[in-house]
């Protein structure tokens, strides 16, 4: 490649420590994190920050960690810490053991650069409620209100700082503010505050710290004591960006990260704030964080989708600093491509009718091999039982066809995959007029579903043998929301109106070829005609299975828009 060919395909971060590498910065190393608060569970977005700093990290064979920002006490548990450890293994398909650190550690470093910019005269403590600094703010014109720590001595400042630490105030009563510039236009500049009393206990430290540091007091400083070069963010924090630098350029003899900003990552028919997320778990609109349906990486790893998917999805949006919102068809496609690569096929039916082979032998089983995967001739072939009865699809007959039909039609011959030619004599239906069974006759001599006499047939359906057949309970999910931007802030509805009450489809009496017995939760199959599935790692048991419908073979929702 062309040195300019090869720049025309880097994303502008690349181009960044590109240039930062070429120019020598930092000994030509780089270093970059993800930092999760640890108050809920990952979704795709943050699969959208993961891919992008880890694989920053090792495509310029730098350091990664996964630092938890657990600064807040208050919302944050060790469930979420977890669950977090496994999910950024799964994405990365690395271990993460030697690559973890948590904010909390580095509480004691903090407060003392807190310290030192109160010697400065760079903080003070103020006694302004949240309220009363809120509205002391000012406007764009004017500055605000100053408070009255800003006159007060370092010294004294520093006794009203440790003992803020020591627990002398109460909740809300004071806080550590930096002194920077009451009327700049930039309201992250106006005094921000540094420490607030928090006196909930933290799921690490306990009940040692009564004052915690907030977001952008913290996170520099995190970045700084892990020697980041390139701390990447989401473009709501430009305006974060110049309080960055400011707490890093007034501390003496530390190492100084840099801040980069690039655009979120929102998906239609999506929601994605963890806040929302939790309601619906909260509120019992899904069945927990893992629901199928949801956006979030257990719920996608439950699901069936596999971190390769993911990673390919968030390879195809590619990094930019303008924020948009993706298809989420796009998602569903790197699943249907990966998923088509590897999944093995196996034949089941959902909506089973009974087919009934009139001049096949009553007591005879045969058992006809099939083709696991024409993708990959490595995957083999496997045997299925063939019998006098089988299910179909319902679909699959019809008694008064259209002209197109091509499937089981009075008259018509198909093909029965992997097994004969049948041609379809009839029907039997209840009182009600339903039809109950399909009647055919088989062709002998078109075993393993080709004719020697070169008679074609244009349908080709799926089937199991009735008398070997599993019992399965199927799950289809559909979108969990009706709207493109249920989430839109233009509209006044509540994004939870837009719930789609038809996206979960249960199944309970699915037939399935019985191999699939010995399927385990990480195999992937796909059902000829129907779609990807896997054994829900949650629910299916021996004796009860269930699979989950990891995706359509085809979207669905493109061909109804057509
Ligand atoms: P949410 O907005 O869903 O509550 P958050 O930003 O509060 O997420 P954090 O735990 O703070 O969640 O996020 C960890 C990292 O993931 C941050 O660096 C953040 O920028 C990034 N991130 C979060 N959401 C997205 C997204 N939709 N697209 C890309 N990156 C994201
Ligand atoms: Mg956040």
């Amino acid at each position: 490649m062309t040195n300019e060919a090869h720049e025309a395909h880097l994303n502008f971060i690349e181009q960044i420590i590109e240039d930062d590498i070429k120019a020598g910065k930092n000994g030509g190393q780089i270093a970059t994190r993800f930092p999760p608060e640890p108050n809920g569970y990952l979704h795709i977005g943050h699969a959208k920050s993961i891919c992008l700093n880890f694989g920053l990290a090792k495509k310029y064979n730098g350091n990664f960690t996964l630092r938890f920002d657990d600064t807040n006490p208050s919302k944050e548990e060790t469930e979420y810490v977890e669950s977090i450890i496994e999910d950024v293994q799964w994405i990365t398909g690395e271990d993460m053991t030697g690559k973890i650190r948590y904010a909390s550690d580095y509480f004691e470093q903090m407060y003392a650069w807190a310290e030192e910019l109160i010697k400065k005269g760079l903080a003070y403590v103020c006694d302004q409620t949240p309220d009363e600094m809120r509205d002391n703010r000012g406007t764009p014109d004017q500055p605000m209100k100053p408070s009255a720590g800003r006159e007060f001595t370092p010294e004294k400042n520093l006794d009203l700082f440790r003992k803020m630490r020591a627990g002398e105030f109460g909740e809300g009563e004071r806080t550590l503010r930096a002194k920077i510039d009451p009327a700049s236009p930039n309201f992250n500049m106006r005094d921000p505050v540094m420490y607030r009393i928090v006196k909930s206990e933290h799921h690490r430290t306990g009940k040692k710290w009564l004052i915690y540091p907030m977001y952008d007091w913290a996170h520099g400083l995190e970045d700084s004591i892990e020697h980041i070069t390139h701390s990447i963010c989401t473009l709501e924090f430009e305006h974060h960006r110049p309080l960055y630098d400011w707490f890093l350029d007034n501390l003496d003899g530390i190492w100084r990260p840099h801040q980069y900003e690039f655009a979120r990552l929102n998906l239609t028919y999506t929601v994605m704030s963890k806040r929302k997320l939790l309601e619906l778990v909260k509120g019992g609109l899904i069945s927990g964080w893992n629901d199928p349906r949801m956006p979030t990486i257990c719920g996608f790893r439950r699901r069936g989708y596999t971190p390769e998917a993911v990673r390919a999805f968030c390879k195809e949006i590619g990094v930019a600093k303008m924020n948009s919102i993706i298809d989420v068809m796009k998602l569903e496609n790197a699943v249907r491509e990966d998923l088509n690569k590897r999944a093995l096929r196996r034949m089941g039916v959902l909506k089973p009718v009974k087919l009934v082979i009139s001049n096949y032998p009553d007591d005879k089983t045969e058992q006809l091999e099939a083709v696991n995967n024409p993708e990959n001739e490595a995957d083999g072939t496997r045997f299925v039982p063939f019998s006098k009865v089988l299910y179909i699809e319902q679909d699959d007959f019809m008694e008064n066809a259209p002209k197109k039909y091509y499937r089981l039609t009075p008259g018509q011959e198909v093909r029965l995959r992997y097994a004969y030619y049948v041609k379809c004599t009839g029907c039997v239906k209840d009182a009600g007029g339903s039809v109950t069974e399909v009647h055919c006759e088989y062709d002998p001599a078109t075993r393993g579903g080709t004719s020697a006499d070169g008679r074609r047939v244009q349908g080709t359906i799926h089937w199991v043998s009735a008398e070997y057949a599993l019992n399965a309970e199927v799950r289809l999910y559909d979108r969990l929301f009706t709207r493109e931007n249920p989430d839109d802030p233009q509209d006044a509805a509540d994004y939870k109106d837009y719930l789609n009450s038809d996206s979960l489809q249960i199944i309970s009496d699915a037939k399935l070829e019985p191999g699939l017995a010995d399927a385990v939760s990480t195999d992937r199959f796909q059902f000829e005609r129907i779609g990807y599935f896997c054994i829900d790692s949650a629910d299916s048991k021996p004796s009860q299975l269930v699979f989950n419908r990891t995706v359509s073979l085809r979207d669905s929702w493109a061909k109804m828009n057509k």
